[in-house]
């Protein structure tokens, strides 16, 4: 199996620029009317139509014109964006075979220039998972059915940092090499998922420390809270690697115990079925740690000892909203319980969405905002603002369906725009950065004014914005 990538060369800027464009409509359509991408993308002589088509026969779109006539992007059409992105920034060169397929997610091989061979995942979510995108209906609102987009970034971007931050402090993880929406990329792993082990010389000493890892794990302030066989990767030499993070919790998750519980569980149950292991006495060293162990060996979630430092505080400082880190990405695995609980989903979407975003913005990778938390706030709510001034101001109902932080996702792929992009991008942050300051001022918002006055100036400056996507 492998990737069907045979347009992705013959695709052109224009191509690629309307497929930005209806990613971009995503995040308040579901299908993007194709006026509106005409609109955006103004290419002259039906140059958009044409491209709109091109788009459509290499599966990158999805047609529908069952409500009225547009386009959304297909899984294909989104991975290509990504994969140009990382394309552009020299990440890697070619896309090769399929080596592996999750719940959520396909793995391939991708070859830098050098020759050197990495590992794609492109994360998946709701996509074979109904119930994982039914249990997030909270999310995001009105954009609850085709959140897929949002949650498969989500979980990318969650994975990329979660591995970067333990390979930092001495994890056996994939050596983190970058991310772009749904995509990350990391070293091969050599070896095999544990499930397909059948022999192993020394399974106790495998065992010992894949549950030893779990306690340092926890120790660091992080449970995997998908610790199994087709998780755990081994090699030639019974060496292990951790793979599959996104939906890592903080050890001051409300549902803490339980998930560390479970993980242990699925290694012990593992372990005694494939290799006979017993565990009537309890494993002589768990990697070093000390930690009570109950009379079948099972380390004690409540007596390890959490050291200062703790990586879910180092990630939350990071920029990662805390609930990011205490919520995780839910998976089939673990949907049940959070999804009870409504406000708290909501709220933690809300800030997960946010906090992603304002993660692409940074230009060091996943070190993006200040972290204060407070100018994600700021630029969610001073984006609504600008979104509904624009929608006041179009015409005959029509919107113009650009958000400013969709134009700050268009940042990811620079290598793309040109440099009327580039400027318009510019001008509304800046105008963002002139809500933020007045906000922090005290003073109200130029969204929030109601003078006639201001009416106007909004007018103006709204067909400003209009006429600058129309020579966009
Ligand atoms: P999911 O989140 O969908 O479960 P995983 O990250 O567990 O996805 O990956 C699915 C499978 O892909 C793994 O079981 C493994 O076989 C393979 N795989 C994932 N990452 C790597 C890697 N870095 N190197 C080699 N194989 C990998
Ligand atoms: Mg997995």
């Amino acid at each position: 199996m492998f990737l069907d990538m045979e347009g992705f060369r013959s695709l052109s800027k224009d191509d690629f620029r309307v497929l930005t464009i209806v990613e971009m409509g995503m995040r308040n359509h579901e299908i993007v009317p194709s006026k509106l991408v005409h609109r955006i993308a103004s290419l002259r002589y039906g140059g958009t139509s044409k491209v709109l088509d091109n788009l459509h026969l290499h599966k990158l779109l999805h047609h529908d014109s069952s409500k009225y006539d547009g386009f959304r992007l297909t899984d294909l059409g989104y991975d290509y964006l990504a994969i140009k992105a990382l394309v552009n920034r020299g990440v890697f060169v070619s896309v090769g075979n399929k080596i592996g397929e999750g719940k959520e997610s396909e793995i391939f091989e991708v070859s830098r220039e050098d020759g050197t061979v990495l590992a794609m995942k492109l994360h998946r979510l709701g996509r074979t998972s109904f119930r994982a995108v039914a249990n997030q209906r909270d999310y995001l609102g009105h954009r609850t059915s085709y959140n897929w987009l949002y949650l498969s970034r989500l979980a990318a971007t969650k994975e990329f940092a979660f591995m970067k931050a333990l390979e930092e402090h001495g994890f056996p993880v994939p050596n983190a090499v970058d991310y772009n929406r749904h995509c990350v990329i990391m070293s091969l792993v050599q070896g095999y998922p544990l499930a397909q082990v059948k022999q192993m010389q020394n399974p106790e000493i495998v065992f010992e420390r894949i549950i030893g890892l779990l306690v340092r794990l926890a120790e660091h302030g992080l449970i995997h809270c998908d610790y199994n066989e087709f998780n755990i990767m081994i090699d030639d030499d019974e060496k292990v690697t951790i793979i599959d993070f996104p939906q890592m919790v903080s050890v001051d998750h409300r549902n803490a115990q339980m998930y560390f519980d479970r993980d242990v569980e699925c290694i012990f149950k593992f372990f005694h079925k494939r290799f006979s292991l017993s565990f009537q006495e309890s494993p002589d060293d768990i990697d070093g740690s000390e930690v009570d162990m109950d009379e079948n060996g099972r380390p004690y979630f409540s007596s390890i000892a959490k050291g200062p430092g703790f990586l879910d505080k180092e990630l939350a400082a990071s920029g990662f909203a805390r609930k990011q880190i205490e919520g995780g990405v839910e998976k089939d695995a673990d949907s049940g319980e959070e999804s009870e609980d409504g406000a708290h989903s909501s709220e933690l979407n809300e800030s997960d969405i946010s906090g992603v975003d304002s993660l692409h913005l940074g230009e060091q990778g996943w070190h993006g905002s200040d972290g204060s938390g407070l100018e994600q706030t700021l630029n969610c709510d001073d984006e609504k603002g600008i979104v509904e001034e624009n929608q006041q101001n179009s015409e005959a109902g029509q919107t113009n369906g650009l958000e400013t932080q969709d134009v700050s996702d268009k940042e990811e792929d620079n290598q793309t725009m040109n440099s009327k992009d580039i400027e318009l991008t510019k001008r509304l942050k800046n105008q963002n950065r002139r809500v933020i300051a007045s906000m922090r001022g005290g003073r109200k918002s130029l969204a929030s004014r109601n003078t006639y006055k201001d009416k106007g100036r909004r007018s103006s400056h709204n067909s400003k914005i209009q006429k600058q996507l129309s020579n966009w």
